[in-house]
């Protein structure tokens, strides 16, 4: 993305920097902090890959940050950015989302240390499928072990290169499509997987534009009709968190991607802009927005609400005090650094921070392995009607309620809600929930900020999970 992430940046750190900062909140002991805190388990594996006439050693890992309930749980990671602070940091990270949405999981991550665009699709599943036999020889994936799913570089195509290869090395178990989650739906995965960590973020940070004191505070109207939002990344949570935000809306006046980024006070078509970026390569040069070849520098830009959604340490130190936004929603994991995070609190920003916000798409993941784990389908699709007697009962309602029934309480009405209703019902369920619990124990406590209040709701319930299951021997 063009940003300067510091060099000494260390991310794990960064996340015990905040956990250290809330368990004064909490009552827990020393010890149980400890080990709320470590790692639990590290993978690191190097294995050979033939690409073309050459042999490639591949560096990946899997790590399970926390056993406190099983199986653990987390994306995979694509990137030339992965090493093992990384994605220790990243599975910490899993641990207190799952903890904060109440998904009775553990917190993992995976990554491998390439970057997928170098490979061919023939070569990225020979990696990807190697990477699973790793897993399964070192016990580090199963229904009920460790439960990969989508993140930076990965998508459905290698959740299902995963499944298939880890059902022919476990021929015998009935449950092996509960392996992995963010599979395509035609393997097993669940309608609303692939917009979830993004509608998630949209969800989550309409709940915090409803509350009038915190509004009233940052000098800006309830709700977010008129906000003027700015979206960095259009991968698939950038994309669709600003696809949620403009349907509702908000204004796109920035969008940031690493080849450049784009900027216009007036809005940005999102859809017109991705047409844009697929014809000429770029979403610099895009009809009457002004075009910034040094794509970090609009982070910087005039606008309501900021959402990172790429990388980790983008507003970091060197850029946090020029910051204009008074909101900002972390979609991506850990993408404000704890020194930006001291200044911008100072200032008075608004951070939603991401062990709640971006918590949308393990919360789907877990209706997917739910649903793997019982071999049902969500919802039903048979009409309960004929269409006569359907548009007559449309018109009664309407004329009774003087309002007009909407697209989806019509699809509702006709067969009942079907697999994407239920998912994104009980997705808007979990964030509208969770952001009052975290909210709460925010005020209640007195606590300096939102990030380090959701810190103490996840450590609460981690830490009750420990002292309960006692420890063995
Ligand atoms: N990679 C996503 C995350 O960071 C999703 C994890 C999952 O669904 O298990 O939250």
């Amino acid at each position: 993305m063009g940003n300067t992430v510091p060099s000494n940046f260390g991310f794990f750190k960064g996340v015990e920097k905040n956990f250290d900062k809330a368990s004064k909140y909490t009552r827990f002991s020393k010890g149980i902090l400890e080990q709320i805190k470590a790692c639990n388990s590290v993978l690191q594996v190097k294995f050979p890959v033939r690409v073309g006439e050459n042999v490639e050693v591949i560096e990946a890992y899997r790590i399970q940050h926390s056993h406190h309930r099983t199986p653990c749980k987390g994306g995979i990671r694509y990137s030339m950015e992965v090493n093992q602070d990384e994605v220790m940091a990243l599975a910490a990270l899993m641990t207190y989302k799952c903890a904060i949405v109440n998904v009775p999981f553990g917190g993992a991550k995976g990554g491998i240390r390439i970057d997928p665009t170098k490979y061919s699709e023939y070569e990225l599943e020979k990696i990807t499928r190697r990477y699973t036999s790793e897993l399964v020889k070192k016990n580090f994936i199963g229904p009920g072990v460790d439960v990969p799913a989508p993140d930076y570089g990965t998508g459905a195509r290698e959740m299902a290169w995963i499944v298939d290869t880890y059902r022919s090395l476990n021929p015998n178990e009935v449950y092996s499509n509960a392996c992995v989650t963010g599979k395509p739906v035609t393997q097993g995965g669940v309608r609303g997987r692939v917009e979830a960590t993004g509608l998630g973020v949209f969800y989550g940070v309409r709940e915090a534009c409803k509350v009038e004191e915190d509004m009233q505070r940052l000098g800006l109207p309830v709700g977010i009709e008129g906000k003027r939002v700015i979206v960095q990344g259009l991968g698939n949570v950038g994309y669709h968190a600003a696809k949620f935000f403009q349907e509702a809306g908000a204004t796109l006046v920035g969008l940031i991607e690493y080849e450049g980024a784009i900027y216009n006070e007036n809005g940005l078509d999102l859809q017109e802009v991705v047409a844009h970026r697929t014809t000429t390569g770029s979403i610099l040069n895009f009809k009457d927005a002004k075009s910034v070849e040094k794509s970090s520098e609009v982070l910087e830009y005039p606008c309501d609400i900021l959402i990172p959604a790429a990388l980790e340490a983008v507003i970091n130190e060197g850029n946090a005090d020029k910051i204009q936004a008074k909101i900002i929603g972390e979609a991506a994991n850990g993408p404000v650094t704890p020194a930006a995070d001291e200044v911008l609190n100072k200032k008075g920003v608004l951070i939603i921070p991401d062990i709640y916000l971006n918590a949308g798409g393990v919360t789907v993941s877990y209706f997917e392995w739910l649903k793997n784990l019982s071999n049902v389908r969500y919802g039903r699709l048979e009409k309960r009607f004929d269409d006569n007697m359907y548009a007559e009962i449309i018109n009664i309602i309407e004329s009774m309620t003087d309002k007009k029934v909407s697209k989806m309480e019509k699809k509702i009405l006709l067969h009942g809600p079907d697999e994407i209703d239920l998912v994104h019902s009980g997705l808007e369920d979990t964030m509208i929930g969770a952001y009052k619990e975290v909210w709460d124990i925010w005020k209640q406590q007195n606590i300096e900020d939102l990030r380090t209040a959701a810190f103490v709701c996840a450590i609460n319930k981690v830490g009750v999970a420990y002292e309960e299951l006692g420890i063995f021997p």
